[in-house]
């Protein structure tokens, strides 16, 4: 606490901004960017003094993920230090996506140190103050904003305060959000060591649960899991814990004698009551924790950021009601809680026993078949949401294909379009008569060419649309044939009310 105070003492913190955000981990630094886009007066506070984040935790991205950085124009720098392949898995069957109608119709092998040094880069170039080696230590909240505390310095004000403080969450507690769910049934440590021996290479699904040694690219060190021998424990792990697990499975240590890094993760299962109670809103890990099996955490939270940012966003400037925030526990505490339960069943079907062992192989038969394997890689590749936004067109509540498209500046890809983060109303119908006026201030309309088909993940062929309202998010919010009425609804509804003549 020592060091954290002389921190506090060293970092110039502006007394007020209107959204401070608590965590720079991915969730954190996604939203800061959505929010410094739209215009937002945003800050971070961080624990770490830097961005260098010690040990492997997520290993890649999924196709929608990479959708959502094309949408930014930012998924180029990730691709480029990572590599593309098919990441999506169930029950430790690989789900290849190459078939699916995406241009990025795989994912992305990459650590996360590496992904959160790139969004830190981003927030850099957005100028966003990210304020670390400080700890949030609580807040009080009053219908005009949220005074935040930070250990051993000044309290920061904000008019929404954003906890992606992962899943130990201080906002989350203090917020008063009950976290229910599944207590731990297995134990694992995780580590990058230094071995004196060969071990045996790869993954062992042994007698006492999942255990694996690979080599880390960087160097010399061996990346090791392995399953503890009991469930409960939350102290530090030490050396000779790993020593005596490795001895328990593979009866040999390989003569450990150092490790890098060393943690402990288990498959507790919870998720917020709320995401949002008054002024303080939860995303991420700070909204949901469970197994990591199948690499969904990190992906869950960047999406989460930006569903939220573009919301909250509108709701600091005034454009939209403060409800429109109660859309997003709505949205995504869904898609959180379908993952949840994913991961439950694949820790039942990932245990060690006969029956578990039969279970799993009758399930890894199923996904052979083609059309679990599109259902369930659609879903672990994030393709397959669809927010619930009430009956009409199929793509209502889904990812908007980022199609070519010829418009009056030439072809463009929708994805480009929405690098501003900006609602955008493709029209294909050329029905010019439709009066974008009064929302011309917040809406991007473009007419619009599309010659070839329309197609969603698992869905099929779908009829093209006349125009198609779209969320900064990417997801559709309309659509139909812009003379019909229902338009002047969804945009008031989710972009504020028409601006007066
Ligand atoms: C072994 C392992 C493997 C994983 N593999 C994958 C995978 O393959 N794919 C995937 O998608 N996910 C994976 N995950 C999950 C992923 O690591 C997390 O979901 C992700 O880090 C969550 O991001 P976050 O920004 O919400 O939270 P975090 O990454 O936990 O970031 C929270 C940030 O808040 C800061 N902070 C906390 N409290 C305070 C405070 N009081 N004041 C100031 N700052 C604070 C922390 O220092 C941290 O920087 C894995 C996790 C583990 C453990």
């Amino acid at each position: 606490m020592a060091d954290l105070d002389s921190a506090a003492a060293r970092v110039r913190v502006a007394p007020e901004h209107e959204v401070l955000i608590v965590g720079a981990g991915p969730t954190g630094l996604m939203l800061a960017g959505e929010l410094a886009l739209a215009g937002v007066d945003v800050a971070i506070v961080e624990r770490r003094t830097a961005q260098d984040l010690m040990g492997s935790r997520a290993g890649g991205l999924h196709a929608r993920t990479l959708e959502i950085l094309d949408q930014r124009g930012i998924a180029d720098r990730f691709l480029e230090q990572g590599k593309a392949m098919q990441v999506a898995a169930f029950a430790g069957v690989s789900l290849d996506i190459s078939d699916f109608p995406t241009r990025r119709n795989y994912g992305l092998a990459l650590w996360q140190r590496h992904i959160e040094r790139i969004l830190a880069e981003w927030v850099d170039e957005l100028s966003i103050p990210v304020y670390r080696g400080l700890d949030v230590t609580g807040f009080h909240q009053n219908p005009a904003g949220v005074t935040v505390a930070l250990s051993g310095g000044p309290s920061i004000h904000a008019r929404y305060l954003v906890g992606c403080d992962g899943g130990r969450s201080r906002v989350r507690k203090a917020a008063g959000i009950a976290f229910p769910g599944w207590d731990a049934t297995v134990s694992h440590l995780i580590a990058e060591v230094e071995l004196a021996e060969e071990p045996e290479w790869g993954v062992r699904n042994g007698a006492t649960g999942l255990h694996g040694l690979s080599r880390l690219d960087d160097g010399d060190l061996v990346r090791v899991l392995v399953t503890e021998p009991q469930v409960g424990r939350t102290d530090q792990p030490t050396l000779p814990d790993l020593s005596a697990a490795l001895v328990a499975e593979y009866g040999t240590d390989y003569g450990l004698r150092k490790a890098v890094w060393l943690s402990r993760f288990t498959d507790a299962a919870r998720q917020a009551e709320s995401y949002r109670e008054g002024r303080v809103l939860l995303a991420g890990d700070a909204a949901h924790v469970h197994y990591p099996a199948g690499g969904q955490g990190l992906n869950l939270g960047v999406q989460d950021a930006v569903n939220l940012g573009w919301k909250l966003a509108q709701v600091v400037k005034g454009i939209s009601p403060e409800s429109l925030l109660d859309t997003y526990g709505a949205e995504r505490r869904p898609v959180a809680a379908r993952a949840l339960q994913h991961t439950l069943a694949n820790v039942a079907l990932r245990r060690p026993d006969d029956r578990s062992k039969a279970a799993r192989e009758v399930i890894a038969d199923l996904l052979q078949l083609e059309e679990p394997r599109k259902r369930y890689a659609a879903m672990m590749s994030g393709l397959d949401i669809r927010y619930e936004l009430g009956a009409g067109h199929p793509l209502l509540g889904r990812r908007m294909p980022d199609l070519d498209v010829m418009t009056a500046e030439g072809p463009q890809r929708v994805s480009t379009l929405l690098h501003g983060a900006k609602p955008l109303m493709l029209d294909f119908g050329e029905t010019g008569g439709f009066d974008a006026g009064p929302w011309a201030d917040r809406v991007q309309f473009v007419a619009a060419r599309h010659d070839g088909a329309w197609e969603l993940p698992v869905i099929g062929p779908v009829t093209a649309p006349a125009a198609v309202l779209i969320r900064p998010d990417g997801y559709v919010a309309w659509a139909g044939d812009a003379s019909e009425p229902g338009l002047v609804a969804a945009l008031t509804a989710w972009f504020g009310p028409p601006a007066a003549a």
